[in-house]
Order: structure tokens, then C-alpha cells, then sequence
């Protein structure tokens, strides 16, 4: 790495870099590359490369500054003799601002030091240059703070603290009796500077530095190190971006917005980012440096006449008093606008995307100091991506490149006014299960969700018997429980609102309260949950529906055009097969049969089935839940017409069925004529010590055949019935949980001797498969014995990742945070696949399937079918399709059109 450049200078429309060096440059820094390339007036200046940031990790300060010391000593020459300046001269000083600089941007995470150089002798140079005395002064207690916070470590001392450059600050100007800091005069920012000073000295014990190059080092190296402070890491966390990456450090002569009436600085949008818009926009602050603007603690002023006058509407402020006291750019320095707006528009030409940009004006001249794709709302990204495209700006395959999958989340899901949610009390936060927003008031029991017409349910986990209650309720609480966690995917597939794992939520049952850091929440009190971001309010707030534009749909449309991998769903019900075809689901990846036992009548018959002491017994059971398994799988057949519909024979160990409390075995007593202890001892007899590992999948249906029986016939007799009626029917029947070929082959048979028999009694046949999850490691390593069996494949990504890592599904929530934290994991292997060790398991097992079977149909369904980077992974593998819940559909399309533009299979 040694013989590497370490730094690019740009400056009068030269530069060494350019746009797509952002790896080495970070993204600020390839962009002011760029401008200079395309002749924007951007002031002079060098990037210290991203690479130079993980050498400083490495070597360590005296190491790196050894190694850059030639190049950055030429490129502060090139900016002086740009400039007319001298860095350190006290005549002719030249001043540089130091800022950190991602590959992707990362606002506000990394730190930032304007008008370094100063001391007591620059800043008699200044005067003496610009007459302007105050600027000067006020260019130098600016420094000092900023160096003080950001190099120094001068932080508030402990969280009660206000930040205490801040604290001297209020405290000046309460004794002049004003209230902006613009307001103070030349002796106030004198004093300033040397309270400042003392201070830095009284709490760091180091004088403040006064050789201009001490401070550019010491600058350089604190921008090296923000990469590593904990907001940073945080931010790095949430979006993974790798740590490895590091931030590159941009400085850059200083060019002033605090000089005076002519003088400014501001930002602004190309295109509206919150609804996509075609209309510029901005704010910008007269006589003001950058964090100004951003700090609130003037009131910014709009850049457009528009702008300006929509604001004032907004903001109750007259006409009268918006043309006097807060006047658009454009109207009070019009030249300068229309060269901002002349430039916005060739940024946005140039980079044929909506930009964020950065200026500063000095004395009437207008400087660009950032451009960069702006961040905006998922309705925004449609919208400006496909007006893009109608102008001919980007083609189709841009277009959808340009969506971001996750995001088309917030289109789907009613979500929270965001005034109201700023304005919310936070009481807990878990993890963001299930997306959305929801209020309601508390219930703690599923039975009780129906006791208000809104109610939230808290639960310390759910279970399948909180089914109907969850679906009654408006949203779901849970204090345990990860991302696969029952009430998590349950929750997403019904589109409902979830925040799961709310470790600090206390649940106490018998009083039907919840307790967060001492604050106690009972039962009809009213708490809001987003769903999107796991955050848990005090009590109401209010929701908005979400609005499916039309760019929304044609998004959609361009996605069927370019995919080369189906997309279908996981459902249980009619509804939500129906919700899922709406979004374009082409077929259900899985249905999981036991969802559906928990209705009414249907409880009473299956414990019948689990609590019988023979097979005769059981037979007569299963007799009674024939019917209503018939009737479900025509209507999601129905649903799903023209589609392949994956039925899941039984999975889940049967203890999750029977009754735990007293009434309840009380009622099965009563139905099966036997004693209530007799009902315990036999729901005893089904405890488990790992149930995950115990009697479930397809071993319930190799010990008790007659339960594959009654299924596979209920299946094949709903396809039969509506090819009777004309509707086109297609049933994939799937065994759960195999581990060999012979476990596989064994439920097989009966499902098609089955078959042979209902065809027989009904006088016609109809299509059918069979097939596997592959879903334990053994069975992905013997795939091709499986396959000269298996119509298809389909990956049960949920309990592979579980008996991959040997995590368990439901207490890993205990620890994968920590783990995730400590980077032991980038990521929640149950959220997204982990490629390089679980998705190894799946490449193998759909190789070695097809070796044996060609046809071999293979898809995925665990809930890694909804995750965009494992749906681009599935496409790799060579899958067919990817099944998710109804609201991810949309979703997994997106993700999987932009894998088939990616890469060619
Ligand atoms: C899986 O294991 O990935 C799967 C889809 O099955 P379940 O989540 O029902 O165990
Ligand atoms: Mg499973």
C-alpha cells in the first residue's frame, strides 16, 4: 500500500479525481472532483483517500502523517497559488475547512472544523485584507469552538450537561442582552475566543494550538477517528455498511458566507425529497457559515420566491412581514439565483439524479462545496425515478436500479403522521418486526384483544392459540422474541404491525400491566407502536393511509418486464392469497396448514386427534377435521387460480396444541368422556425439552400416518371438486422437516396412494406434486437422493439458519444483538441469509438436486424469501421463485428484477 497515491488536489476546474472514484474518494470527495470536471466554481482543494483512513488504523498517527506529509505539503500549494494565499502567513492567511467523507454519505455521523488556520496573528491578517473586522473575529471564535469539540474532546461532561462552548456562549450574550449570536459585537467575539481558549486548557489541560499545522493534522486525524465514535458505528450498524470501507477527509480552502449582507450560505433539493416533485428547493441564512442553517438557531429562509411563499402560508407569517424580514434568494440577490439555479440544473443533467447540494456565497460570488444523490421518501424515489424516465433522462433498467426494495415498505403500510410522531413520548424500543403503525389501547390476553374496539396486544411472546386475537388486534407488542419469532412472521403476513423482542417491556400478567423504566401501563391504556422503526409510544398517535400512486404501479410493471425469478406468497387464508395476487404474487410458497387449526370448532377436534390413546380414535378425529381442511384449500386454491399453490403438510410439535389451562382441559375432559387428570397426564406426556428439535414435521406424520392420510386427501378432494367447477387448481403438497430420502419417501406414498384413492371414488383425477422443504443440513448435503423422489425443493431458510448455526429461533433474540454489536455477525442470519455459511447449504442442496433431477422445481420459503440481498442471492443460486409474506411481494419483485439485470443466468 506504501507506493499508493495518497491524495487528489482539485481547483480551477482540474482535478486528479473524478464521480466514480468514490470507493477511494468518498463520495464528497469524487463529487467535488466532478464539479471541477464540469467547470461548476467549487473552492480549491485535496481529498485524503478513504484507504489512507484504514492505514491510520493500522500504523497509527506519526506512522501516517509520515507518509502524507509530501503530498499534502503540495497540494496546500496548489490551493495557495490558487487562492493568492498562504497557509500560515500571518499577512495573507489562508484559511481551509476539514470534513469527512464516506463512500456512501452518512450525515451528520462524522465531524467537521471550519477556518482552520486562525490564531492572533491570522486574524489581524484577515482584518487587514477584508476591513471587516467582526467577520474576522467571528471566523476565529467559530474555530476555536469547532477545533475545541471536534479535536479536542470538548464535550458537555456528563449527559445533564449542556455543551460548554455553548454554555459561555448563552451566558455572553444574556449579559449583552441579545439574543443571536449574530448580534454580538467585535469585543464580545474577542472575549469569546479567550473564554474559549481558557476553557479548552481548564478542562483538556493543553494550550490551544496556534501553528496552523499542528491544527491540520490534529484535524486529519480527528476526522480518521469519527469514523470509529459510536454514532458512527451506530449508523454503520443500521445501513452495513462495512467498517473496512473508512472515510476519506476532504479540505478545502474556506470560502466565507460570514462576510457580511452579501454573503450567505444555504442547501438545497433539486426535486422535492419527501414527495418527489419537479421543483427546487431550499433554505439559506445571510451572513451565516454552514452549520447555521442546519442548527436552527436562526430561521432559515427559503431560496425560491415559491419556496418562500409556501412557507410563509405554512408558517402564519404575513406577506408583509416575509418580503421584509425573510426574503427569498431569489428575490434578494437574483443574479446569484439564477447561476444557483442554472447550476442545480446542470448538477441534476450531469448526474441524472435529484442532488442535495451545498453553497456558500462571499461577497456576491456563489461557491459549491457538495453535491451528492439527495436522501428522500420511498414515494419520492418512485416518482423522481420514473419522471426521469418519461423524460428520457434514464432508461428502464436505471430506472428500477434507482428503487431501493426495503423502502417500498412505507408505500405498503398505514404509517404515522410524522409531525405526530416527532412530537410522541418514547417509552421502549424493539426490534421492527413488522412494519406499519398502530394505536390502541393495551390488552395482555389474545382472548381479550376484541374488549376495545382499537387494542394493541403485549404479549411476553404470542402463540399460535393468539392467532384470531392478533388478527383483532391493531398491532402486536412483544417483550421476547427475534425477527422469526412467531409473532413476527405471523404479524407480516397478516400486513400487521409489529415490534418484537421489546426487552425492557416488563409483563406482568395477573396484573394486566407492563412497566418500562418505572413508567406503569394497564390494561385499555392507549400506547402507539412503529412498526417500521420498533419504537413504542405513550399513548394516541395518528395515522395516515399510505397512497399507491400510479408511479407505484408502473414501478411494478417494469419489474415484470425485466425479472427472469417468480415471486410468490406465504399464506394461510383466502384474504391474504387474494392481498398477495393483488401485489403480484404468482402462487403461495406456503401455506402452513397448522395456522389453520385454531378456529372455533376445529381446536376441539385437533386435540381430540393429538390426546387420543389409538389410531381408531384418532381416525375419528381427524374424520371431523377433514371438512374444514377440505374448505380452506379451496379457497386458497380458488384464490390462486392458474397458480402452483405449496400446501405444507403439519409441522409444529403437537404440545403447541393442546390446553395448558385448567378450563380448557376441562372442556376436553367433558368432549372425550375422561377425566381431567387424564387429560393432564396425557398433555404431560407431550412435553418436550426441544420441541424445535422434538416430535414435529414430517416424523409426526411418519409415527401417525393417518394425519398425512386425512391432509393429502382433504388436498387432492378441494383440486378435484374445483376442476369440477372449472377452476384451475394446482396443488403442490410439501413434507416438512425431512433429514433423509427415506423419511421422504415414506409420506410419499401415502399422499399418492391417497390421491389414487379419492381419484378412484370421485371418478377423475387431477394435477398434483410432491415435494420437500429442505430445511435440515442433512437433507441440503443428500439432495440428490431426495430429489430422484421430490418434484421440488423448497428451502426452509427459518430452521436451516437455525440448525445451520445451531441457534435456537426463539431465544436467539437473547444474544444476536450482542453479537451484532461486537460485529461477531454483520447482520441477523434470520433476516437475511447468511451467504457465506447457510447459503453454501442451499447452493448445494439445489446443485445436487438438479444433478438427479433437472426438472427439479426449487424456490425458497422461510423469511428470507422477502429480504432483498437473499432474494438477490436466491436469483444467483438459480432458484425459480422466492415466497414471502403478501406485503413483501412487492418487494422480492423489485429485488428480484434488479438481480436479473445484474446478473445475466
Ligand atoms: C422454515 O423453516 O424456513 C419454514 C418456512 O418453516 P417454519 O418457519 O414454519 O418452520
Ligand atoms: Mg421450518
Amino acid at each position: 500500500m506504501s507506493n499508493n497515491k495518497r491524495v487528489y488536489t482539485f481547483g480551477d476546474k482540474k482535478a486528479e479525481g473524478k464521480a466514480d472514484m468514490k470507493n477511494l474518494l468518498g463520495g464528497k470527495g469524487a463529487n467535488l472532483a466532478e464539479m471541477n470536471l464540469i467547470g461548476v466554481p467549487v473552492p480549491p482543494g485535496f481529498t485524503i483517500t478513504t484507504d489512507v483512513c484504514t492505514e491510520y488504523n493500522q500504523l497509527g498517527q506519526e506512522k501516517v502523517v509520515e507518509l502524507l506529509k509530501p503530498e499534502v505539503e503540495a497540494a496546500i500549494k496548489n490551493i495557495e497559488s490558487i487562492m493568492g494565499t498562504s497557509f500560515g502567513s500571518n499577512e495573507n492567511p489562508c484559511l481551509v475547512s476539514v470534513r469527512s467523507g464516506a463512500r456512501v454519505s452518512m450525515p451528520g455521523m462524522m465531524d467537521t472544523v471550519l477556518n482552520l488556520g486562525m490564531n492572533e496573528d491570522a486574524v489581524e491578517g484577515i482584518i487587514a485584507k477584508t476591513g471587516n473586522e467582526r467577520f474576522a473575529w467571528d471566523s476565529y471564535r467559530r474555530f476555536v469552538q469547532m477545533y475545541g469539540d471536534v479535536v479536542l474532546g470538548m464535550k458537555p461532561e456528563s449527559k445533564e450537561d449542556i455543551d460548554p462552548f455553548e454554555e459561555i456562549l448563552e451566558e455572553v450574550k444574556e449579559a449583552r442582552g441579545v439574543q443571536n449570536d449574530n448580534q454580538l459585537e467585535v469585543a464580545d467575539l474577542k472575549g469569546l475566543v479567550q473564554k474559549f481558549k481558557d476553557a479548552v486548557k481548564k478542562q483538556t489541560g493543553q494550550d490551544f494550538p496556534v501553528d496552523p499545522w499542528d491544527q491540520l493534522w490534529g484535524s486529519v486525524m480527528a476526522v480518521f477517528d469519527s469514523w470509529q465514535n459510536d454514532r458512527a458505528v451506530y449508523y454503520r450498524t443500521m445501513h452495513q455498511i462495512p467498517e473496512e470501507w473508512g472515510t476519506a477527509v476532504n479540505v478545502q480552502a474556506m470560502v466565507f458566507g460570514n462576510m457580511g449582507n452579501d454573503s450567505g450560505t444555504g442547501v438545497a433539493f433539486t426535486r422535492d425529497a419527501a414527495t418527489g416533485e419537479d421543483i427546487f428547493n431550499g433554505e439559506y441564512l445571510i451572513d451565516a457559515q454552514g452549520e447555521d442553517v442546519v442548527a436552527g438557531v436562526r430561521t432559515p429562509q427559503q431560496i425560491t420566491k415559491e419556496g418562500s411563499l409556501r412557507w410563509a402560508k405554512l408558517a402564519g407569517v404575513s406577506e408583509e412581514e416575509r418580503a421584509s424580514e425573510y426574503p427569498s434568494l431569489e428575490e434578494l440577490m437574483p443574479d446569484v439565483y439564477k447561476e444557483l439555479d442554472q447550476t442545480q440544473t446542470n448538477l441534476e443533467n450531469h448526474y441524472k439524479d435529484m442532488q442535495d447540494i451545498e453553497f456558500t456565497i462571499q461577497d456576491g460570488k456563489l461557491w459549491m462545496l457538495q453535491t451528492r444523490n439527495g436522501k428522500r421518501t420511498a414515494a419520492s424515489m418512485v416518482k423522481i425515478a420514473m419522471d426521469l424516465l418519461r423524460d428520457g433522462m434514464i432508461d428502464e433498467k436505471t430506472a428500477l436500479l434507482r428503487q431501493e426494495p426495503a423502502k417500498l415498505d412505507e408505500l405498503l403500510h398505514p404509517v404515522f403522521d410524522k409531525g405526530a410522531m416527532s412530537r410522541g413520548t418514547v417509552i421502549a424500543k424493539g426490534l421492527p418486526a413488522s412494519p406499519g403503525a398502530a394505536t390502541g389501547q393495551a390488552v395482555f390476553f389474545a382472548d381479550e384483544a376484541d374488549k376495545y374496539p382499537e387494542s394493541i396486544l403485549v404479549r411476553i411472546e404470542t402463540s399460535p392459540e393468539d392467532l384470531e386475537g392478533m388478527n383483532i388486534a391493531k398491532g402486536i407488542l412483544t417483550a421476547r422474541g427475534g425477527m422469526t419469532s412467531h409473532a413476527a412472521v405471523v404479524a407480516r403476513g397478516m400486513g400487521k404491525c409489529c415490534v418484537s423482542g421489546a426487552g425492557e417491556v416488563k409483563i406482568n400478567y395477573r396484573e394486566r400491566t407492563m412497566t418500562v423504566s418505572g413508567r406503569v401501563i394497564k390494561e385499555g391504556d392507549w400506547i402507539s407502536l412503529d412498526g417500521t422503526g420498533g419504537v413504542v409510544y405513550d399513548g394516541k398517535i395518528d395515522t395516515i393511509d399510505p397512497e399507491l400512486s400510479g408511479d407505484f404501479a408502473s414501478v411494478m410493471e417494469l419489474a415484470e418486464k425485466h425479472t427472469k425469478m417468480d415471486v410468490r406468497t406465504n399464506a394461510d387464508a383466502p384474504a391474504d392469497a387474494q392481498k398477495a395476487r393483488d401485489f403480484g404474487a404468482k402462487g403461495i410458497g406456503l401455506t402452513r396448514t397448522e395456522h389453520m387449526f385454531f378456529e372455533g370448532e376445529r381446536i376441539i377436534a385437533m386435540r381430540e386427534m393429538i390426546l387420543a390413546s389409538n389410531e381408531t380414535e384418532r381416525r375419528k378425529a381427524l374424520e371431523k377435521l377433514l371438512p374444514y381442511q377440505r374448505e380452506d384449500f379451496e379457497g386458497i386454491l380458488e384464490a390462486m387460480q392458474g397458480y402452483g399453490v405449496t400446501i405444507r403438510l403439519l409441522d409444529p410439535p403437537l404440545h403447541e396444541f393442546v390446553p395448558h389451562d385448567e378450563a380448557n382441559q376441562k372442556v376436553m375432559a367433558d368432549e372425550m368422556g375422561i377425566s381431567v387428570d387424564a387429560i393432564k397426564s396425557l398433555v404431560d406426556d407431550l412435553h418436550e425439552f426441544n420441541p424445535m428439535l422434538g416430535h414435529r414435521g414430517c416424523r409426526l406424520g411418519n409415527t401417525y400416518p393417518e394425519i398425512t392420510e386425512m391432509q393429502a386427501r382433504a388436498i387432492i378432494e378441494a383440486a378435484v371438486n374445483l376442476k369440477k367447477k372449472g377452476i384451475d387448481a394446482h396443488p403442490e403438497i410439501m413434507v416438512p422437516l425431512i433429514g433423509t430420502v427415506q423419511e421422504f419417501k415414506l409420506q410419499d406414498e401415502i399422499i399418492r396412494s391417497t390421491a389414487e384413492k379419492v381419484f378412484e371414488e370421485k371418478g377423475t383425477t387431477c394435477d398434483y406434486q410432491v415435494g420437500t422443504m429442505i430445511e435440515i443440513p442433512r437433507a441440503a448435503l443428500t439432495a440428490e437422493e431426495i430429489a430422484k423422489h421430490a418434484e421440488f425443493f423448497s428451502f426452509g431458510t427459518n430452521d436451516l439458519t437455525q440448525m445451520g448455526f445451531g441457534y435456537s429461533r426463539d431465544d436467539a433474540g437473547k444474544f444476536l444483538p450482542i453479537y451484532i454489536k461486537k460485529g461477531i455477525l454483520k447482520v441477523d442470519p434470520f433476516q437475511s441469509i447468511d451467504q457465506e455459511g447457510i447459503g453454501q447449504l442451499v447452493d448445494i442442496g439445489t446443485t445436487k438436486g438438479r444433478s438427479t433431477n433437472k426438472d427439479l422445481k426449487v424456490g425458497i420459503c422461510g423469511e428470507h424469501g422477502g429480504d432483498p440481498s437473499s432474494v438477490e442471492f436466491c436469483y444467483k443460486v438459480g432458484m425459480n421463485y422466492v415466497s414471502c409474506s403478501p406485503f413483501r411481494v412487492p418487494i422480492a419483485r423489485l429485488a428480484a428484477a434488479q438481480a436479473s439485470i445484474k446478473y445475466e443466468r
